[in-house]
């Protein structure tokens, strides 16, 4: 038997702990914060739990599911046929197998003319015939200018798909991690395209239930434990500040935390060279609180095009919540909070008419949501150079941007490489 011990409990590490402890192993989670969840947590505000951003699943996220049904959280998910919508246009995936949903949402989509859905359909059908693969990695605005997507269809489809999936502008973002989005999603069987809305309190979808797992199968969790330093003594590894051996640890922290924790160890010099070359990217959400619920014509709503931001009825955290989120880097940032708060009011209220009272508001801007998906970012193995060592996260390689998916599947991967070797 190991002594596995997984340093950082946020989505990435929790899946590791739960697919090794599904497997026997007795594992130890060591998590700096006091809580669980890391990127993807609750947090306390105005009498209630709401979550640190709204974070959106869709059906391809199979390893989040399949997860999930171990833990026994996934029905908490709520499933529905993708449907995009924003002003003045509507995408809706009508309940058909592929390719026929796409091609006949495409076909019936509102907001677009007839040139601009047989241009949509052309780019994926140029995507499909050569695999989703790319003879090299651009941004994915060059992409879409290549195959000749009006500024329209940009603003109305791409843009809102990239922005959201990669958190990433799309003049700096990845076209080769773009593509494989739309692989996964559009392009994929009907229900990998289904948008899954979350219910009740982030922590409850995973990191809680995922914890209990763990412990229920004889392992460990601890919270407000920080690992300081790591060190390899002898054939093990030694974690200071949880002053814990391990004979192997699967490294699961935010990728701007590695350099700090891997000073004592040369072999991984390259890993700090690459995360060092990574910049960040912002999430903003502002949590609004009605006196009354807010009739949003579909749980999910753009406020405009682009990069605009999207609108979530939360009602099932509290009556009348509302999330306004925008992703990625931009004006809105450097925009006074309450004048912010008024330009989004006003957003909400064009979109869906009188709003009821505002009781309460807040802001909340994760600065290092994500790191920026741009093209060929050098992303590290699941592997490293020393036996016994392992990285998860969002960041490591994988055909993922930085999302929930992503960081699970690379810790399930650890997992793997841990489980072939004992
Ligand atoms: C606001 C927001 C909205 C998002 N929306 C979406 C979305 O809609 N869909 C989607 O799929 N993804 C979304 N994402 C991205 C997703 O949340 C992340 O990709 C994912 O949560 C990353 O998980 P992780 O485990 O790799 O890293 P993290 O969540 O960063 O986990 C790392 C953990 O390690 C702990 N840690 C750090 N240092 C130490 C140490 N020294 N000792 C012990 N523990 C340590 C941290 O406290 C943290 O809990 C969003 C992210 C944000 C911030």
């Amino acid at each position: 038997m190991n002594r596995v011990a997984v340093v950082g409990g946020g989505w990435a590490g929790l899946a590791a702990a739960v697919e090794l402890a599904a497997h026997g192993e007795k594992v130890t989670v060591l998590e700096a914060a006091r809580q669980l969840g890391g990127r993807a947590r609750s947090v306390p505000w105005d009498g209630i739990r709401v979550d640190n951003g709204q974070h959106l699943f869709v059906g391809a996220y199979r390893e989040t599911l399949r997860l999930m049904e171990r833990v026994g959280s996934a029905h908490r998910l709520e499933r529905r046929p993708l449907d995009l919508r924003v002003p003045a246009f509507r995408l809706r995936l009508p309940t058909l197998p592929a390719p026929w949903h796409l091609a006949l949402g495409l076909l019936a989509a509102h907001g677009l003319g007839v040139g601009d859905k047989l241009r949509a359909a052309a780019f994926m059908q140029a995507l499909k015939r050569q695999g989703f693969r790319l003879d090299r990695d651009l941004p994915a605005a060059d992409l879409l200018a290549r195959h000749r997507q009006s500024e329209r269809l940009v603003d109305r489809l791409w843009a809102p798909i990239c922005v959201a999936a990669l958190n990433t502008p799309l003049e700096q973002a990845s076209a080769q991690v773009f593509c494989n989005v739309l692989r996964d999603s559009l392009a994929g069987e009907r229900a990998d395209s289904d948008l899954l809305l979350n219910r009740g309190e982030l922590d409850n979808l995973f990191p809680g239930p995922a914890a209990e797992f763990v412990r229920l199968a004889g392992g460990e969790v601890r919270r407000s434990c920080a690992v300081t330093a790591i060190s390899r003594p002898g054939a093990g590894f030694h974690l200071a500040g949880a002053d814990l051996d391990a004979d192997r640890v699967i490294l699961a922290v935010h990728p701007a935390r590695l350099p700090a924790l891997l000073t004592d160890l040369p072999e991984l010099a390259d890993v700090i060279r690459q995360v060092e070359t990574y910049a960040w990217q912002p999430i903003l959400t502002l949590w609004l609180r009605f006196a009354a619920p807010v009739a949003l014509p579909f749980t999910m709503l753009g406020l405009g095009g682009g990069q605009s931001p999207w609108a979530f009825a939360r009602d099932d955290l509290a009556p009348g919540l509302v999330a306004v989120v925008v992703s990625a880097e931009g004006p809105h940032l450097r925009r006074d909070p309450d004048a912010l708060k008024k330009d989004y009011l006003a957003l909400l209220a064009e979109a869906v008419g009188p709003l009821p009272p505002l009781l309460a508001w807040k802001r909340i801007v994760e600065k290092r949501a994500t790191y920026a998906c741009a093209p060929d970012l050098p992303r590290p193995d699941n592997a490293t150079p020393l036996p016994g060592l392992y990285l998860a996260g969002d960041y490591t390689r994988g055909d993922y941007p930085a999302t929930i998916e992503g960081a699970v599947r690379s810790g399930v991967q650890c997992a793997r490489l841990i489980l072939e070797k004992s």
